[in-house]
């Protein structure tokens, strides 16, 4: 029997109420695939400064790396808000931990539920065939390159006088710019086979040599697969415009931050947002929204972009498809059926469809096992 080795780490806030919906749903996969998924928990974020003094400790990497993917729920909370720079904070737990396993690529899908369409802030004829995924470079760029402030630079203040200047650069070597499009197109590949390449080829030399990168791999390794050039400030109309035309967007990393928060609104709901981070080695999976503290403990959480991080973990890190879409699936008939956490309910909800974070989870559990 196969036996996936996932380390989980439900963080802080609601993190541990959506993790036990997601091991609930994972034994209910492991049944019917005759497949072993062994767990091992580990802290991160807050609940590893109480514990341990440091938002990600050594426990927690050695976790990370023994194992065949990485759960996240969420951390942080006004618990550990402090900006004493000496103090630890949960989110170095977050940046840490996607450092150490060199996640070079976001995979954020963007799925519109037929169910949840109101919800959207486009009118739902636009939304009609919506199923992206936006694939942003983590680690290279504008967020890495070198920068810097200089005062007392002549003829940079007002008038003429000296004054201050700044800078930021973005860098990119080849290797990035062909490992992030290698993702993009083998992420296509398992889809619809279309890759958007979303770069500023007109103005940056950078994009320029995105450009000539994605092209060359794309006719030694993939001609199989649609490619279709896109300059940045298309693509962010074209999102609002015509969005069913996009299936896998690959971009650079300031490209990718600003166009994957104007493709989330297309959802309309955080609860139902996924990602998941890969590099060459363990990828993580993690929900988009946070640690949610306002409403930590009630069990009202929506459990649903978690659910759908274990989708992502199933493709990505185990090539279970069929269960991968099996779950979708299952996630799709209970919104169908009218069932709604608080943060998805509307004014067509029934009352009694309004269910709780255990009761969701178990709903897909149930259809799942069919
Ligand atoms: P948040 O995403 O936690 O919450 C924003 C709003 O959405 C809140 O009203 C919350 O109740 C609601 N919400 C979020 N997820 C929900 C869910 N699954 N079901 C129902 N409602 C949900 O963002 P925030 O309030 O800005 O941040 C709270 C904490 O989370 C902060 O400490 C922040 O640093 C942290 N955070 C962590 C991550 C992460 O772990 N990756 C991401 C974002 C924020």
């Amino acid at each position: 029997m196969t036996t996936y080795r996932i380390c989980l780490l439900p963080g802080d806030g609601i993190g541990p109420e959506i993790t036990a919906e997601a091991l609930k749903v994972l034994g209910v996969i492991g049944d019917r695939c005759g497949v072993t998924f062994e767990f091992e928990q580990a802290l991160l974020g807050g609940a590893a400064i109480d514990a341990t003094g440091t938002a990600l400790p050594e426990a927690t990497l050695t976790c990370a790396y023994a194992s065949d993917a990485v759960l996240l729920a969420a951390i942080g909370g006004p618990k550990w808000d402090t900006t004493d720079p000496a103090k630890p904070r949960p989110e170095q737990g977050l940046l840490g931990i996607r450092k150490a396993l060199g996640l070079y690529a976001n995979l954020r899908p963007v799925r519109i539920f037929d169910a949840l369409r109101d919800a959207s802030s486009l009118k739902p004829e636009f939304l009609e065939g919506v199923d992206m995924l936006i694939v942003r470079e983590l680690t290279g760029g504008l967020y890495f390159g070198a920068r810097a402030r200089e005062t007392g630079v002549e003829g940079a203040g007002a008038h003429g006088a000296a004054g201050m200047r700044a800078y930021d650069t973005m860098d990119y070597r080849e290797f990035e710019i062909e490992r992030i499009a290698r993702k993009a197109f083998e992420a296509a590949r398992t889809r619809r086979n279309r890759v958007h390449s979303v770069d500023k080829a007109n103005v940056l030399e950078t994009s320029r040599l995105w450009r000539e990168v994605v092209h060359r791999l794309h006719t030694a390794e993939y001609a199989d697969v649609e490619l279709i050039d896109q300059l940045v400030d298309n693509s962010a109309m074209q999102l609002v415009r015509y969005p069913a035309q996009f299936d896998v967007m690959v971009t650079e990393n300031m490209f990718g931050d600003i166009l994957s928060d104007e493709a989330s609104m297309l959802t309309g709901s955080l609860g139902m947002l996924a990602s998941a981070s890969l590099g060459d080695g363990t990828a993580l999976y993690e929900p988009s929204h946070g640690s949610a503290p306002d409403i930590a403990g009630q069990g009202i959480a929506n459990p649903l972009a978690m659910l759908l991080s274990v989708e992502l973990m199933l493709r990505h890190s185990f090539s279970m498809h069929e269960a991968a879409d099996a779950l979708a699936a299952a996630i799709e008939n209970v919104l169908a059926e009218g069932w709604r956490t608080r943060d998805i309910a509307d004014s067509s909800t029934l009352p009694q469809k309004t269910v709780g974070t255990d009761a969701m989870g178990s709903l897909v559990a149930e259809r799942l096992q069919g």
